[in-house]
């Protein structure tokens, strides 16, 4: 596949993407160079007029458009997700449904970008002055996107961009750029040249120059923590959104209904093989119920089937990377020799890591303190509601977190003392709809995506007054 630069699709097409299941190439992309990079940045910057000069409506329609057509091409993406990312094929599916969701949602609230008007005569000296604002697209937003949700986590940076009128570079990651480089395609179809880019290539590369360009006016991010504080560092004076890594726990109580809370803990720590942010990665238990809800859990986990993408029936598919699979291994072997009790799986096959359980995990292990991006679910027991909240509390994290317990004074207590940007009661931390405000506290990042959310982070607030006399 090629690069969309200007409006044209280019690059000599010579970095292989590869089926993370079998390792075979399934395409190549461009690596953009310095200069491909800059001549995105001009075309975006001459797009801005452009985009200016849409009315909402126009841009309302365009965006219905295209998530009309992802529908008609739903099978095709949901394909293409599967065999670049090696999500199994029912959950790209599902992200496809997600990301014609999120296309609708950023038509809607095109519509509805308000100012407000401002009480001039409530403050001293506002006699005899009205006040309005109006909301401005910022310019040229940068997005950079992470691998684990490639199409939808593009779409929740580009749609409200372009919902709020402004231009965009896309640089997906490389290890799952096809179904972005497919999605910018679409949109070019409607809208102006320069208004959609996506580049390919070395991060370092592209970043340098989006990084230290004075055109660029935001750079909204999405990855892992590390990447995040380089890009807050190097950015200069840009608007920033960081969507950063997690470290979430889920919370079973003594009074929980255990059943729910297993399904909420398979649902998290298994779904696309825990490569997920808001995945749980770590299950606080109290120790009066930790039997009973590990037995449970391991007869669930055994029913999982590990195997090929694009097999309706897996519900496991293999890691990114081999390298990434190596590093779940490291880290439970790592848990194990440091104390914890192996349960469940704990074996690889190349990519493959098998679902595992590992109990008496200490909150001190790498295991738990690091975001562990694998099919893991670590058993952290606990003593009572008050060790289960310090627990939780402990890591520099904070993105979701969930909490099973039949008891209100409970849930109450722990909604106001989590420390994440969500906290959800009866449902593990795995959990979003599109239009919700989403985003971390600390380590986690900063700012909101949610498409209403972001299109609010994407402009700028102008104030008018008028002299009445
Ligand atoms: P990553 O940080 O390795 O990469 C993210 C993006 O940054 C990729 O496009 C990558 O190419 C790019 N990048 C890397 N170096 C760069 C540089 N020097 N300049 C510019 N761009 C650069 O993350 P990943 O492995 O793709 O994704 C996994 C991480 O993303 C996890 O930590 C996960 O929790 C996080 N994530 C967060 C959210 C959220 O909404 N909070 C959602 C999904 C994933």
């Amino acid at each position: 596949m090629k690069m969309l630069i200007n409006g044209r699709l280019t690059g000599e097409e010579k970095i292989e993407i590869r089926n993370p299941y079998d390792n075979r190439v399934i395409d190549k992309v461009p690596a953009a160079s310095k200069e491909d990079t800059r001549e995105a940045i001009s075309a975006a910057k001459k797009a801005k007029d452009e985009m200016i000069s849409l009315t909402a409506h126009r841009i309302s329609e365009a965006l219905y458009d295209t998530s009309q057509e992802l529908e008609k091409r739903s099978e095709e993406f949901s394909h293409l997700l599967a065999l670049d990312s090696g999500k199994p094929i029912k959950a790209a599916r599902d992200e496809v449904k997600r990301s014609i969701e999120t296309l609708k949602l950023s038509a809607e609230e095109s519509k509805r970008i308000y100012g407000e008007t401002i009480p001039m005569d409530a403050g001293i000296g506002g006699k005899d002055f009205i006040g309005f604002t109006i909301k401005l697209p910022l310019g040229v937003i940068a997005a950079i996107t992470p691998f684990n949700y490639p199409l939808n986590l593009a779409i929740h940076k580009v749609g409200p961009a372009l919902a709020s009128k402004n231009s965009v570079i896309l640089k997906p990651s490389l290890k799952a750029p096809l179904s972005a480089l497919k999605m910018g395609e679409i949109l070019n179809e409607y809208f102006p040249p320069g208004a959609i880019n996506v580049l390919t290539g070395k991060a370092s590369i592209i970043g340098d120059e989006l990084l230290k360009s004075d055109d660029i006016d935001k750079i909204s991010f999405t990855g892992g923590f590390k990447t995040g504080k380089m890009i807050a560092e190097n950015s200069g004076m840009k608007k920033l959104t960081l969507e950063l890594g997690g470290n979430d726990p889920i919370i079973v109580l003594r009074d929980a209904n255990i059943e729910r809370a297993v399904e909420g803990a398979i649902r998290g720590s298994y779904l696309y093989s825990g490569q997920i942010c808001i995945a749980v990665k770590r299950i606080i238990v109290e120790e009066k119920i930790a039997d009973e809800f590990v037995q449970k859990l391991i007869k669930e986990t055994s029913k999982l089937r590990i195997g090929d993408p694009l097999d309706p029936k897996t519900d496991i598919g293999p890691l990114i990377s081999e390298k990434a699979a190596i590093n779940v291994e490291k880290l439970v072997s790592e848990a194990i020799e440091e104390g914890a009790e192996l349960l469940y799986g704990g074996g690889r096959d190349g990519n493959l890591f098998e679902p595992t359980i590992l109990d008496n995990v200490q909150p001190s292990m790498r295991l738990v303190k690091e975001e562990t991006f694998g099919p893991v679910s670590p058993i952290i027991r606990v003593k009572d509601a008050d060790e289960a909240l310090e627990v939780a509390n402990s890591t520099c994290y904070a993105l979701q977190a969930g909490v099973f317990t039949e008891n209100i004074h409970e849930a109450l207590r722990f909604a106001s003392e989590l420390e994440a940007g969500t906290v959800l009661i009866n449902k593990q931390s795995t959990y979003r709809v599109d239009h919700m405000p989403f985003g971390g506290f600390d380590c986690s990042g900063m700012g909101k995506e949610g498409v209403k959310y972001a299109i609010d982070d994407m402009t700028r607030t102008k104030l008018i007054i008028f002299n009445k006399k």
